[in-house]
């Protein structure tokens, strides 16, 4: 779904139930061009393509869209929630511990959950939060004596089912 006209993204707000407005149509232009962006990064991005436009108002803008499941909000550990407008597939995300570069990576199983909980203690379980934290390419490349941001050290080797 990335990408797509103004035209379309009206029609995409219309089917969810969303009246269109300038600010909703520049927030989902904003976050289906770099996705992954923080609201600050689209805040940014907003505000260089109306003008005025508030951190609420885009807060709000961004409420709404996740909301109604237009845009998927994802809240890595330690660091500020990503939006994107890829929804309604199971696929998960590589993240840089050094750089914060997150990149998608498709799910292996496809459906959620696509883990299988060691003891699931009764619980229904419908969905597995699976994060691939690693060094990305660039970082790989860069002689670099830096910290990692997120030490491997706090985080467990297993993904962790929520
Ligand atoms: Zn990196
Ligand atoms: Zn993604
Ligand atoms: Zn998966």
């Amino acid at each position: 779904m990335s990408g797509g006209t103004s035209a379309e993204r009206s029609a995409l707000l219309r089917r969810h139930g969303l009246n269109v407005t300038a600010q909703r149509l520049a927030v989902l232009g904003a976050a289906s061009e770099a996705p992954h962006s923080t609201a600050d990064d689209i805040y940014h991005a907003v505000h260089a393509d109306l003008g005025a436009i508030s951190r609420q108002a885009v807060y709000d803008a961004l409420a709404a869209l996740t909301d109604r499941g237009i845009l998927r909000r994802i809240q890595p550990a330690g660091s500020s929630a990503r939006y994107e407008d890829r929804v309604g597939d199971n696929h998960h995300h590589l993240i840089c511990r050094w750089c914060h570069r997150m990149v998608d990576v498709d799910c292996a199983v496809g459906a959620t959950p696509c883990l299988t909980a060691a003891d699931a203690a009764g619980y229904e379980v419908d969905e597995a939060e699976v994060t691939y934290w690693g060094r990305c390419p660039e970082c790989q490349a860069r002689p670099d004596d830096r910290q990692p941001s997120r030490p491997a050290s706090v985080h467990t080797h297993h993904p962790t089912v929520i």
